[in-house]
């Protein structure tokens, strides 16, 4: 586990759907993070398990059953505003331009426009979108449309940033060009981004920490540390390392339902036979 205090936390958050006489279906259960200021951690786990609910409520827009969310050490739990979010079907609106779109997050931040779009620009022209700033999102391809989603998500005025599973629906060759671009963009942006895949070998390539998660109800598996060097090239796909830690994640993956292996005992107090 990384020793600095954590710039987000996650503290023991549990959430069940529905109330009263309904019956509940517990999402979460039980879940402590800790992601340390300008890491890449990455919530890794089956389709259903929970992880759009725990983005949900750390983005404020769920007030969990129990546990709170803290941001620099304050309670933000139910709060909104403090995280910049990319929702796992996040769209550009398709009458507004390019830029238009990028700036939409920093228009909702109350920066004027005329403004928005002079701090804009240089980005799309840096990050692959010259000559498309007044296009409209249907003439992109969809890695294009992915940048265009995630520029305005990082230009969102703040210092955490979670992305559901931005790059799910691209072809397996512009999802690696798309993995590769954002970890050179998180380079120059100095934010902390909490990820969630359910892509081991994503995971593992963008990643400082990965958050295994079992099947539903959602709790935590285990956390690996990811101790391959920065910058990371395609190449490390191949590295020794790298394929131990992606075997270790499918590994826990497959046995995400049952008693699990004991000596997976990870950090946050999660007994890894419990
Ligand atoms: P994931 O993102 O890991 O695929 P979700 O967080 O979307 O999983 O969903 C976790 C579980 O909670 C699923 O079983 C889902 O059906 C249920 N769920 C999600 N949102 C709601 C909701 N608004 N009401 C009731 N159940 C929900
Ligand atoms: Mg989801």
């Amino acid at each position: 586990m990384d020793a600095r205090p954590a710039k987000l936390e996650l503290r023991a958050i549990t959430h069940v759907f529905g109330s009263g006489r309904d019956i509940g279906v517990t999402a979460v259960d039980d879940v402590t993070i800790h992601v340390p200021d300008n890491r890449f951690v990455s919530i890794l786990g089956p389709s259903g398990c929970g992880k759009s609910t725990i983005f949900n409520i750390v983005a404020g827009l769920i007030t969990p059953s129990r546990g709170q969310v803290y941001l620099d050490g304050v309670n933000i739990s139910g709060m909104v505003g403090f995280v910049g979010y990319m929702l796992q079907r996040d769209l550009l609106l398709p009458w507004r331009t390019v830029l238009d779109n990028v700036i939409l997050g920093m228009e909702l931040q109350n920066v004027r426009k005329g403004r928005a779009r002079e701090r804009a620009l240089p980005y799309l022209r840096r990050y692959g979108l010259a000559g498309f700033e007044r296009q409209y999102p249907a003439a992109l391809s969809g890695g294009m449309r992915q940048r265009a989603a995630l520029l305005r998500t990082l230009l969102y005025d703040t210092e955490v940033i979670l992305l559901d599973e931005p790059f799910g629906a691209l072809d397996a060759q512009t999802r690696a060009q798309m993995q590769q671009w954002l970890l050179q963009i998180w380079a120059d942006f100095n934010k902390t981004i909490v990820f969630i895949t359910h892509d081991v070998e994503e995971a593992v390539y963008l990643s400082d920490q990965v958050v295994v998660m079992t099947q539903r109800p959602g709790r935590i598996k285990a956390v690996l540390d990811v101790p391959i060097p920065r910058p990371r090239e395609p190449a490390i796909l191949l590295d020794a390392t790298f394929i131990t830690l992606k075997q270790r994640c499918l590994e826990l993956l497959a046995y995400g339902q049952d008693a699990g292996m004991p000596h997976d005992a990870g950090a946050n107090g999660v007994p890894g036979g419990a």
